[in-house]
C-alpha cells in the first residue's frame, strides 16, 4: 500500500490516523507520508521516495536513524531479555552517565516518556515544598500533563485556563502562565504570591513554538528569584538535554536548576524519559520519601542499552561543534535566500536546533511566534518536501540537525531550502 492508502485505512482504526497529533500534517494541506524504514539522515517512504530528514524523530535521532553503534547495543541487550521487572545493571550505567553529564543531577529516576518525567518532577516539587501553585511559560510544552497543558490568557498575570478539554479548571487555576523572556512578569507574580509557588518549570531554550532564545541573563535571574522565594527551578531539557550540548542548556549557560526532566535523545530512539536533580530533593520520592512515582517498564533493559550507547557516543565524540556549524550553514543559506526574495524571515539557532519564522520582527516569546505567517510556512514545507527534504509539518516545531547529515547532505539541504524560499 502507498501512503495515501495506508492513511485512509489508518483513519478507520486510529484516531486521526495517527498516534500523536502533529504527525497528521493538519494545516499543511497534505496527507502524511508513511515511513517504511530510516537510515542515517534519510527516511524511505512507502511510496518509494527518499527524503533527507530534519525532524529526526522529533529530536532523538542525534546520530541519525538506525545508528550502528546503538543498534548493536540493543541487539546485545535483546539476547538477554526484553524486560525483567527487577533492578538491572543497565539502569545503573544509565544513571551514572546522567549524573556525570548533567550538572544538576545527583540522583535520577527513569521513566518511559518525557511527559512522565515532567509530571513527576512537578509532583516532587509540590511534595517537597508543600505548595500547590506552579509557574510555566506561554509556548513551553512539557508533554501532555494536565496541569501543564495550560497556555497564557491575554494578560501576562492571568491565572491559567485549560488548553485542552478534560483538564479540570480547578487544576489549571493552580498553574500561572507567564510570557517567556519577561522578567518583570515573574517578579510581579512572585511579589504577590511567591510563597505559594512550588516551582517554575520551563524549557530553557523553548523549542515547541519554533525556537525561542532566552535573553542574556534571563535564566540566571529566574534562578535567583526561585532561590529567594524557596520555589524549585525545573528545567525541562527533554529537547535541549543532549541537543544543545552534552550537559544541556544548564551547562551551556551555567544556570543550575533544582530538577531537570530529560527524554528524547536519552533513549537513543527508544521510549525513555528521566528526571534528575539534587539528592536532598530527589530522596523525597518513593521508596525513600512520600512522593509516589513508579513505572512497570521504567528502566527497561533495551531502552537503557540504547540510551547509554547514545550518551557514551556523545561523550566520546562531542559532536556539538560540528552540529552547530552545519546548522548555521543551513540557517545562513535560508536568510540569504529570504533577503534576495524580499520575504521576512527569522531563523533562530542554538546548537543543533533551529527554526524558521516568516516574520519581520525578532521572536522573543510565544505571541511573537504566533504572529508569523503560517501560510508561508506551509508553502515552504510543501516545496521542500517535493524536493526531497522533510521539515516539521508545523510552523511551530523546529528542525533538528544530526551527526548523520554529511557535509554534502548539508549542502543539499541548503540548496533545497534556498530554492524553496525563492519559489514561495
Ligand atoms: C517532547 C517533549 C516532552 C514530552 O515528551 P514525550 O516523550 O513526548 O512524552 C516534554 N517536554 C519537552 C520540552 C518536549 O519537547
Amino acid at each position: 500500500m502507498n501512503s495515501e492508502a495506508l492513511f485512509e485505512e489508518s483513519l478507520k482504526y486510529l484516531v486521526g490516523g495517527v498516534n500523536s497529533p502533529v504527525r497528521a500534517f493538519r494545516g499543511m494541506g497534505r496527507t502524511p507520508f508513511f515511513t517504511e524504514r530510516a537510515s542515517g539522515c534519510r527516511l524511505y517512504t512507502c511510496d518509494g521516495k527518499e527524503l533527507i530528514d530534519l525532524v529526526c524523530s522529533w529530536g532523538p535521532a542525534l546520530f541519525g536513524h538506525n545508528n550502528g553503534h546503538i543498534k548493536k547495543a540493543v541487539a546485545e541487550a535483546l539476547e538477554k531479555g526484553t524486560s525483567f521487572g527487577t533492578p538491572s545493571e543497565g539502569e545503573l550505567k544509565m544513571a551514572k552517565l546522567v549524573c556525570e553529564m548533567i550538572p544538576c543531577a545527583e540522583k535520577v529516576r527513569m521513566t518511559n516518556s518525557g511527559t512522565e518525567a515532567t509530571m513527576s518532577a512537578v509532583r516532587l516539587a509540590r511534595g517537597y515544598t508543600g505548595r500547590d501553585r506552579i509557574v510555566k511559560f506561554s509556548g513551553c510544552y512539557h508533554g501532555h500533563v494536565d496541569s501543564l497543558l495550560v497556555k497564557a490568557g491575554s494578560g501576562a498575570l492571568t491565572f491559567g485556563n485549560p488548553d485542552s478539554a478534560g483538564v479540570p479548571e480547578a487544576l489549571a487555576k493552580l498553574t500561572s502562565v507567564l510570557p517567556f523572556n519577561d522578567l518583570k512578569a515573574v517578579e510581579d507574580l512572585f511579589s504577590r504570591c511567591g510563597n505559594e509557588i512550588a516551582c517554575v518549570i520551563l524549557e530553557p531554550y523553548p523549542a515547541n513554538t519554533g525556537l525561542l532564545i532566552p535573553d542574556s541573563g534571563y535564566l540566571a535571574e529566574l534562578r535567583k528569584i526561585c532561590t529567594k522565594y524557596g520555589a524549585l527551578l525545573i528545567f525541562d531539557e527533554v529537547i535541549t538535554g543532549f541537543r544543545i550540548g552534552p550537559g544541556g542548556a544548564q551547562a551551556r549557560d551555567g544556570v543550575i536548576p533544582d530538577l531537570c526532566a530529560l527524554g528524547k535523545i536519552i533513549g537513543g530512539g527508544l521510549p525513555v524519559g528521566a528526571f534528575c536533580g539534587k539528592r536532598k530533593i530527589m530522596d523525597n520520592i518513593a521508596p525513600l520519601g512520600k512522593v509516589y512515582q513508579a513505572g512497570t517498564l521504567s528502566g527497561n533493559p533495551l531502552a537503557m542499552a540504547a540510551g547509554a550507547a547514545a550518551l557514551e557516543k556523545i561523550r566520546s565524540e562531542n559532536p556539538y561543534e560540528s552540529l552547530e556549524r552545519k546548522s548555521a550553514q543551513v540557517v545562513k543559506a535560508a536568510l540569504e535566500a529570504a533577503i534576495k526574495k524580499g520575504i521576512p524571515l527569522q531563523a533562530p539557532q542554538a546548537g543543533s536546533l533551529f527554526s524558521f519564522f516568516f516574520n519581520e520582527n525578532p521572536i522573543k516569546n510565544c505571541d511573537d511566534a504566533m504572529n508569523s505567517s503560517r501560510e508561508l510556512y506551509s508553502k515552504f514545507f510543501k516545496l521542500c518536501l517535493d524536493s526531497g527534504l522533510y521539515l516539521a509539518p508545523s510552523p511551530f516545531e523546529i528542525c533538528f540537525m544530526s551527526c548523520a547529515h554529511s557535509d554534502s547532505d548539508v549542502d543539499k539541504v541548503s540548496e533545497i531550502i534556498s530554492d524553496a524560499i525563492s519559489k514561495i
